[in-house]
């Protein structure tokens, strides 16, 4: 009965929507899908597309599926790599805080609030994401992609659009209550891993997934050119970033070493270590212009100046002075005092 109500008010108020909801077997399925187009004269990916969208028959339950299967599998296949690169002696040459050591039981506690709040707060809501997209216009089940070059286009502004949100987000859950309430858990990490890119309060990783999410959606709503399938590409680059960003490692060939401009993780390990300073994500230029990031290029320069055979020793007793300064920059947020360290 309920389902009932439930229906007529979709078919009323979103008959788009109770379309694909109503579909059930393949053949309609196709039909309703794809009408008479020649899947057959496809490539092998936009044919298989087509195939997944009409074996599941129902369009809602195969974008959520996809999008929550594509998150867990992005997430955790790109944070497990760096556990195993953590505990190969050869690497530590390269980590950022070499002094700190990460526990069994902070990756037991790490994994745990990470699946909690993918299982709890994320996957519920990417049941709504079919929908949502169908309203602004994304293509979903839909073939032929889009081209590779207006993809790139695509995905190029959804970096751009996501750190600007990110970094105006992130330095307003720096504020006190903001700060004391929700972004506290993730800034328990001063020395972050790869998995714990995620571990923050809910109601975090929700506010800044809006920066991931929105722009797709404000794109869409000046061209309805955009396919789901470069939001999927552009959230596993997005992931790949933020995992990357709290890794802990900087390699001579990491992506920062090619693009000045990009933050990686030798800039957010430091936000994480002294509290203060790169709230950016992918990119360098918003704490660049704004002097957000003068102690980490203090902080940066007395370890390049150092003399080479002294450079282990300056490092570590910087990363001593950077995080004791940051528990003091917190303990003066967490109280509501206003302090120079809080730039
Ligand atoms: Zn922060
Ligand atoms: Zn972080």
């Amino acid at each position: 009965m309920t389902a009932a109500v439930a229906m007529d008010y979709l078919h009323k108020y979103l008959p788009a929507v109770a379309d694909q909801l109503t579909i059930s077997n393949a053949t309609t399925t196709q039909n309703n899908l794809y009408g008479g187009l020649d899947l057959d004269g496809l490539n092998w990916l936009e044919r298989t597309w087509a195939w997944y969208y009409i074996a599941m028959g129902n369009p809602i339950i195969a974008t959520g599926l996809m999008s929550f299967a594509m998150h867990e599998l992005v997430y955790f296949g790109r944070a497990i790599p760096w556990l195993i690169i953590d505990a190969i002696p050869y690497f530590q040459k390269w980590k950022l805080q070499p002094n700190k050591h990460v526990t069994r039981a902070q990756i037991l506690q790490c994994t745990k609030v990470v699946l909690l709040t993918h299982f709890t707060c994320e996957a519920p809501l990417i049941w709504l994401f079919h929908p949502i997209c169908c309203y602004f216009g994304m293509s979903t089940f839909e073939v032929p992609f889009s081209p590779p070059w207006l993809m790139a286009a695509q995905i190029a502004f959804f970096f751009v659009f996501e750190d600007t949100f990110h970094y105006w987000a992130h330095r307003a859950l720096h504020y006190g209550p903001l700060y004391k309430n929700i972004h506290k858990l993730h800034h328990e990490f001063s020395a972050p891993i790869g998995l714990a890119a995620e571990y923050a309060h809910p109601l975090e990783v929700m506010i800044l997934a809006q920066g991931t999410i929105s722009g797709p959606f404000v794109y869409c709503l000046f061209r309805g050119d955009l396919h789901i399938l470069t939001v999927y590409i552009w959230v596993t680059l997005r992931l790949f970033q933020a995992v990357d960003a709290h890794s802990g490692y900087d390699f001579p060939w990491s992506l920062r070493h090619f693009l000045p401009f990009w933050a990686g993780a030798d800039h957010h390990d430091y936000h994480h270590q002294a509290f203060t300073n790169c709230y950016s994500t992918s990119f360098r230029w918003w704490d660049y212009m704004l002097g957000t990031d003068a102690k980490y290029h203090a902080y940066r320069s007395r370890i390049a100046a150092a003399k080479q055979h002294e450079r282990k020793q300056v490092l570590l007793e910087e990363n001593e002075r950077t995080e004791r300064e940051g528990i003091l920059a917190e303990r003066a947020v967490l109280a509501g005092r206003k302090g120079k360290l809080q730039e």
